[in-house]
């Protein structure tokens, strides 16, 4: 018994014309902001996406785009991919290791519940946010699930360091191009 959840084929030669490095923040976010995009117009998951990167040289390490619909997982976020990506790359379930440098995960918006959890268990020492807050939620009907309003607090407390609304216009712009789109938005409780 296994479980397969693979990132769609388009990732690969996407990423082969891009950087390797990416020292700049602001590129780091641009990035992650374009991998949502692109999942959107390719058609091949929901509006998110995240990447690993070693924090200090801007290394990266690894990406991740939703992919809940065509992997039928429903926990097949852009952060689990991403995070479930780079451990493996590293032959390691815990990104701050003896001996490997500080990862930073780069995200289009604040990770939901389950994220925010793998975030937490993922040994990351750094979490960069084009954005946060109910407008994902507001724009595309997605359910990000219960946060505590402490939750930058929280994750300060456990290590991780929080880089909120790093371009907040350019994640709600995907999030509109995804609804005016009239793709299946999940959503298991949803009335
Ligand atoms: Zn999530």
């Amino acid at each position: 018994m296994r479980v397969v959840v693979e990132m769609p084929d388009w990732v690969e030669a996407e990423m082969a014309r891009r950087p390797s490095v990416i020292p700049d923040l602001e590129e780091r976010i641009r990035l992650v902001v374009e991998l949502s995009r692109l999942n959107v117009e390719h058609d091949t998951g929901g509006p998110f996406g995240a990447a690993v990167f070693e924090r200090d040289s801007g290394k990266l390490v690894s990406v991740g785009v939703n992919r809940v619909v065509p992997c039928s997982v429903s926990s097949a976020h852009a952060e689990f991919m991403a995070l479930a990506l780079a451990q493996q790359k590293l032959g390691t379930f815990d990104l701050s290791s003896p001996g490997l440098p500080a990862h930073q995960m780069v995200v289009n918006w604040r990770p939901c519940t389950m994220c925010y959890g793998a975030v937490i268990w993922s040994g990351v020492r750094s979490l960069a946010l084009a954005g946060s807050g109910s407008a994902v939620e507001e724009i595309t009907g997605f359910d990000e699930g219960p946060i505590a309003d402490n939750w930058i607090e929280e994750l300060n407390r456990r290590g991780i360091e929080v880089l909120d609304n790093q371009n907040r216009e350019a994640a709600l712009q995907v999030f509109r191009l995804f609804r005016d789109s009239g793709k299946l938005v999940y959503n298991a409780t949803r009335d």
